[in-house]
């Protein structure tokens, strides 16, 4: 039997060559996912003033320990006056702190009569002001090149007024799915047949990499569809992803159509679920042809086409899974082949525990349900119940 290819020299060959998209400038609102092509600055200090952070009443922490006149109200949202000397302000959260005044009082501790507020003395020179320019401050570094724009990165851009950034073009992926035996849902099974899973399976996982689908066919298994269609979508998109018909049986075609249009390399890889990956191109596009079985896309997305699609995006954070060591409550054995175990983590006081789906078989859907991890089993390892095991942690 020839020799089983490692895991990360397909990832190389891969990744190889691999840039950013494009460059387009959007809409924040529409930024959503999206990755930063640009360093953004910082243009404003934010808070811009200093304000209160409760409500309460602002003075100089000098004039503590008396009544005090009060002398103007502050709501959030209005300018204050200077504070007149010897006086307070009654101010409420988010309020803008008055020149002249250096504290705020929280309004639990303040007897207030009459228009005076008793101010106890034991008061800290700039309790509760949020000081401008706490948060973030002009002309410095807002957001790396390479951010992908999540919730706190979009209410980073608002806080600064950005309506616009600079993304890298999304990368265009046309899904196609082989294979006499699949018919989509909708239409009842005839014997022989089953529905295709990979199709919505995939096509979820790639929008969460980012990618945009430009086409999604299934392709019969016959030479001069998949050859027709291959072409098709190497016209559209800057990857194809091809499930099925990449193994060696009479009916892959995959592998001949792609070798008619492009080139192709066929790899045997020492991992489990997912030993066939082909790997090629036809003119600008990239192919990356899974094995039909759902499991082996699922671990074939995570382990090859969200790196992949975090190269084109260009998010560097993409490039790898983030690992955590777990204990395992399963035992194991691997020979030649790494095994990608689908688990659950359970995070307890003692720490990480993989709770690994019974039946790890890479036609066993069930087994992906639960997963928010992948064990990863070495080559050539025994692991035991309580062992230690590596994973990688199923986050887009
Ligand atoms: P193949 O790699 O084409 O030999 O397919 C391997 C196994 O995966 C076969 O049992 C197929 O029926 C199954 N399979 C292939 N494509 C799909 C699909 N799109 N949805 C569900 N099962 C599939
Ligand atoms: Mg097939």
């Amino acid at each position: 039997m020839a020799e089983l290819q490692s895991v990360e020299s397909a990832l190389e060959a891969l990744l190889k060559d691999v840039k950013a998209g494009d460059v387009e400038r959007i809409d924040c609102e529409a930024a959503a996912g999206r990755v930063l092509a640009e360093s953004v600055t910082a243009r404003l200090d934010v808070p811009p003033a200093d304000n209160s952070a409760m409500d309460g009443y602002a003075l100089r922490q000098a004039d503590a320990g008396q009544w005090l006149p009060i002398s103007q109200r502050i709501a959030a949202g209005h300018a204050p006056d200077s504070l007149a000397p010897g006086t307070c302000a009654r101010i409420f959260t988010g309020g803008e702190i008055p020149p002249g005044a250096d504290t705020v009082i929280m309004q639990e501790r303040v007897e207030a009569q009459d228009a005076q507020a008793y101010i106890p003395d034991d008061i800290t020179l700039g309790d509760n002001v949020r000081r401008r320019g706490r948060d973030v401050r002009a002309d410095t570094p807002l957001l790396e090149a390479g951010t992908r724009l999540e919730a706190a990165a979009l209410g980073h851009l608002a806080g600064q007024g950005i309506t616009q950034v600079g993304v890298y073009r999304r990368p265009r992926v046309a899904l196609l799915s082989t294979g006499d035996e699949i018919i989509e849902p909708g239409q009842s099974l005839a014997p022989g047949q089953i529905h295709n899973s990979n199709r919505p399976m995939l096509s979820r996982l790639l929008e969460r990499f980012g990618a945009e689908l430009v086409m999604r066919k299934h392709v019969a298994d016959d030479f001069a569809t998949t050859q027709r269609l291959l072409r098709e979508a190497s016209e559209r998109a800057d990857v194809i992803v091809t499930t099925g018909g990449v193994s060696v049986g009479e009916e892959d075609h995959v592998k001949h159509a792609l070798e008619s249009l492009g080139q192709l390399d066929l790899w045997q890889l020492a991992m489990r679920p997912g030993k066939p990956l082909a790997l090629g191109r036809i003119g600008q596009a990239r192919l990356v042809g899974l094995p039909g079985n759902p499991v082996s896309c699922f671990v074939g997305a995570w382990v090859y086409l969200r790196p992949l699609m975090g190269a084109l995006l260009g998010c560097p954070r993409m490039a790898t899974l983030p690992r955590l060591w777990a204990r395992a409550d399963f035992e194991t054995r691997t020979q030649a082949r790494r095994h990608y175990m689908r688990v659950r983590l359970e995070f307890t006081p003692e720490g990480v525990v993989a709770h690994a789906f019974a039946d790890q078989n890479s036609a066993v859907l069930s087994s992906c349900l639960e997963a928010d991890a992948l064990a990863v089993v070495p080559e050539h390892t025994t692991l035991n119940e309580g062992g230690r095991v590596e994973c990688l942690w199923l986050t887009d």
